[in-house]
């Protein structure tokens, strides 16, 4: 590790050729302006354009800029994995290629790491020039996850955000392959803070999260976080069980009260529900084990420690 190297900045870039000599030159630009030490690190996600050529180039003149190449495209999440493991900095903030996250907002993230915060995530307050549907596909997963989730993934946030080294080194000790990287910073803790801004437009080039992408992302966020939609049908199965057990007895009543009689189509009524519950029940049950299974097979740790007082040497091992 390089102790020297401050801020680490991790770019994932995919298909970027439009726009990625902008970012570069923003980003050295606010990144000079801040006068400690930095390194750019960008991650090409397998671009089939001219992206790991001109990234190749910066590599080549500027001593500040490392680049990781991946073998194909593995995916977002993963590109900003991958350049958590190789940055060196203290602090380490990840940045969309496009522009869309302004580089301008750093120095406020440095600002607030400085006093003491260890993750700080950039919270959108409006976006803008995305699709109606985009936006409210967003919106509505944001809040989705928000009521059903484990942990508390804050609203309207991307991976724009700025963590410390140790948020760093505990996300790296997760060994789960599909990863919601927001959530998992969410899961990890630590006093964690936001400034918000208002998202732009992409500065040029298109979308690179196709709804296939964005479907992948969300289910991900989705089953790493909750196991509630596993147990759905356990709630399904006891209200159908327990509506064939009311009809049953609303017959029954009918028959003794009224003298009518069970006919073949109620019978059958009845023990539909009725079974069509178990079924469901039993399916939910099931889903309490994979649940389990889900969460011992995710592999992650069971707490994290900030600081130890009074165990003179783990103390010495947590320090940062
Ligand atoms: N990206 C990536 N791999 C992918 C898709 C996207 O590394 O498979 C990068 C992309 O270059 C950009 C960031 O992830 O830096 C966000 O993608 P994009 O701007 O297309 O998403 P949007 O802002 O539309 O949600
Ligand atoms: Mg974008």
């Amino acid at each position: 590790m390089n102790a020297e190297t401050k801020y680490s900045i991790v770019v994932p870039v995919y298909n970027e050729e439009a726009v990625i000599h902008d970012t570069y030159r923003e980003l050295k630009a606010v990144m000079d302006g801040i006068g400690e030490r930095y390194e750019l690190v960008f991650v090409n996600d397998g671009s089939r354009d001219r992206t790991a050529d001109i990234l190749k180039g910066y590599a080549e003149r500027d001593r500040d800029v490392k680049l990781i190449d991946f073998s194909r495209n593995f995916g977002h999440q993963i590109a900003i994995t991958a350049g958590m493991d190789y940055a060196s900095g203290e602090a380490v903030v990840v940045i969309d290629a496009d522009l869309q996250d302004p580089p301008s907002l750093i120095p406020r993230m440095i600002a607030k790491w400085r006093e003491g915060y260890d993750v700080v995530y950039a919270k959108r307050t409006a976006r803008k020039g995305e699709t109606a549907f985009k936006r409210w596909t967003a919106h509505a997963f944001y809040r989705l996850l928000q009521a059903t989730a484990d942990v508390d993934i804050p609203v309207d946030t991307g991976d724009f955000r700025l963590l410390d080294r140790r948020v760093c080194e505990e996300l790296r000790r997760l060994p789960e392959k599909n990863r919601y990287v927001r959530g998992l910073v969410s899961w990890v803790g630590f006093r964690q803070t936001s400034v918000e801004y208002v998202r732009d437009e992409r500065l040029a080039g298109e979308t690179q999260y196709p709804l296939r992408k964005m479907l992948k992302l969300s289910l991900d966020g989705m089953t790493s976080f909750s196991s509630k939609p596993l147990k759905l049908s356990t709630t399904a199965g006891l209200l159908l069980m327990g509506a064939g057990i009311l009809y049953a007895l609303i017959e029954l009543g009918a028959i003794s009260f009224g003298g009518a009689s069970f006919s073949g189509w109620q019978t059958v009524i009845v023990l539909q529900l009725l079974f069509t519950g178990f079924l469901l029940a039993a399916i939910g049950m099931a889903g309490e084990y994979i649940g389990r299974i889900y969460d011992e097979a995710k592999g992650r740790p069971l707490y994290i420690v900030r600081e130890c007082y009074g165990l003179p040497e783990r103390a010495a091992n947590a320090a940062k």
